[in-house]
């Protein structure tokens, strides 16, 4: 105990910790242990990891194939410049992403993590135009509420998810469409739908040659609060702006591998975005990679005879191979029948444990919404306690060994995908009874 308080006093003299107001924020957990879908602490309390870590987890701790993948790696090669070099462990991955993406997205530029592959798409979009001599095409169109990470670019993009009001004055000129947010049993989606749509045609009407492309999170938007929209809405948004032939980039560095129930939200659709970014379950959770999937035409506006129409974007752990080595495992186990299974049987339990708590506790929550693996709630707040009880819930969660992490006013549910049925009931039963207690 006192070795433990020791090295949080440690923590506290020298860490800063992200998205944290050091000042209020309780104690970290010191965690020492993760084991399937379970984090250790310091006393061996356990705590099921109901975020995945930060969404990053797909096939639970510490899982065996990977770390082994890992390993063998680091004994024969850990890191090679990626500019003039290459190795095997990043031509394996992307030959092995390439037989399921779709063949138009062909070209594969490696980075670290989610703002680096957003930033990415962002520099290859404009500069696809500017090297074919379109300058004037530098308006980005976003979703109201959407989330694109937390370097300048992708704070531009995601300018109203609420995360970056301190910037707004450096961030480039965007243009927002509203988001149709939907839930189970929502009325005024079409009406919400019709409205967005509406006000993308206007501003295509108006503008069409000074866009560049529209990126948005496919079918879910992440940080927002888990907010859903219609897959048939995107097909009519993306039929839209191909037809005006502006670039769609597609975030699936939330919705990849596997979290909405297809291993890529855009097989849902009837669309193929021009650049997809992938990263965050890209290694299983074990390593930062990131990438940035090119069509073959976008790639081809680069080549030229000298280097001014290249790329000039790279960072020094480009294509790191155990990164790579990772990717490659997780990959695999994300494809076995066993994980598909888990995929399945995840997507209709959570359907069933949002519906249960809607009939269990009305008075609690609304909202309810499920996409594939992921699901989420509104939380209302009761009249006796107005504003609090849902940081309440995330201190009393931990205490009961769940990891929870509500955004604003939405708790949502988002396991690694070896999460027992069993584990996953308790956890619903919990927030029933919980809600329940605070009338
Ligand atoms: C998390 C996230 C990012 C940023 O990824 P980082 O690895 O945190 O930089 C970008 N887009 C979406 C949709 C995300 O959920």
């Amino acid at each position: 105990m006192k070795q433990l308080s020791a090295f949080l006093e440690q923590d506290q003299r020298l860490i800063w910790h992200p998205f944290t107001q050091e000042k209020n924020a309780p104690l970290p957990i010191l965690i020492e242990k993760g084991s399937e879908v379970h984090l250790y602490d310091a006393d061996g309390k356990a705590y099921l990891d109901l975020i995945s870590s930060w969404w990053v987890n797909l096939h639970g701790h510490g899982c065996p194939a990977i770390a082994e993948a890992i390993y063998a790696q680091a004994l024969e090669l850990e890191q090679v410049i990626f500019a003039g070099f290459t190795h095997k462990p990043a031509i394996t991955l992307c030959q092995a992403l390439g037989a399921i993406l779709p063949a138009s997205l062909s070209k594969y530029f490696f980075s670290d993590n989610g703002s680096t592959a957003v930033e990415v798409a962002l520099k290859m979009a404009y500069q696809f135009w500017w090297n074919q001599g379109e300058p004037q095409r530098r308006l980005f169109l976003s979703f109201e509420g959407a989330y694109h990470g937390d370097t300048f670019g992708a704070m531009s993009v995601g300018r109203t998810s609420g995360f970056h009001a301190a910037f707004q004055d450096f961030l480039f000129e965007t243009a927002t469409l509203p988001f149709p947010a939907t839930w189970e049993g929502d009325e005024t989606v079409a009406q919400k739908e019709e409205a967005a749509l509406e006000q993308l045609e206007t501003l295509l009407k108006k503008q069409a040659t000074h866009i560049a492309g529209m990126i948005l999170e496919p079918l879910v938007q992440g940080a927002s609060g888990m907010r859903c929209c219609r897959p048939s809405f995107l097909n009519r948004l993306m039929a839209l702006l191909k037809a005006h032939g502006i670039l769609i980039l597609f975030d699936e560095v939330m919705t990849g591998f596997g979290r909405t129930g297809t291993t890529f939200a855009y097989e849902q659709l009837e669309h193929v975005p021009d650049i997809l970014c992938l990263s965050k379950g890209l290694t299983g959770g074990f390593l930062p990679l990131a990438l940035t999937v090119a069509s073959q035409s976008i790639y081809e506006a680069f080549l030229g005879d000298t280097f001014s129409k290249a790329l000039a974007h790279g960072h020094s752990y480009t294509a790191n191979p155990l990164g790579c080595a990772a990717a490659i495992a997780s990959l695999n186990l994300l494809q076995s029948p066993q994980t598909q299974q888990q995929l399945a049987d995840l997507a209709v339990a959570q359907r069933k444990g949002v519906q249960y708590l809607q009939e269990a506790i009305p008075e609690r929550i609304h909202r309810v919404r499920s996409v594939g693996t992921i699901a989420a709630f509104e939380w209302r707040e009761p009249l006796s306690s107005p504003n609090s009880s849902l940081q309440r819930l995330k201190q009393d969660a931990l205490e009961a060994g769940f990891l929870i992490r509500p955004l604003g006013q939405i708790v949502y549910l988002l396991p690694p995908y070896c999460i027992s049925l069993e584990a996953l009931e308790s956890v619903y039963r919990w927030l029933a009874h919980y809600g329940h207690d605070l009338g």
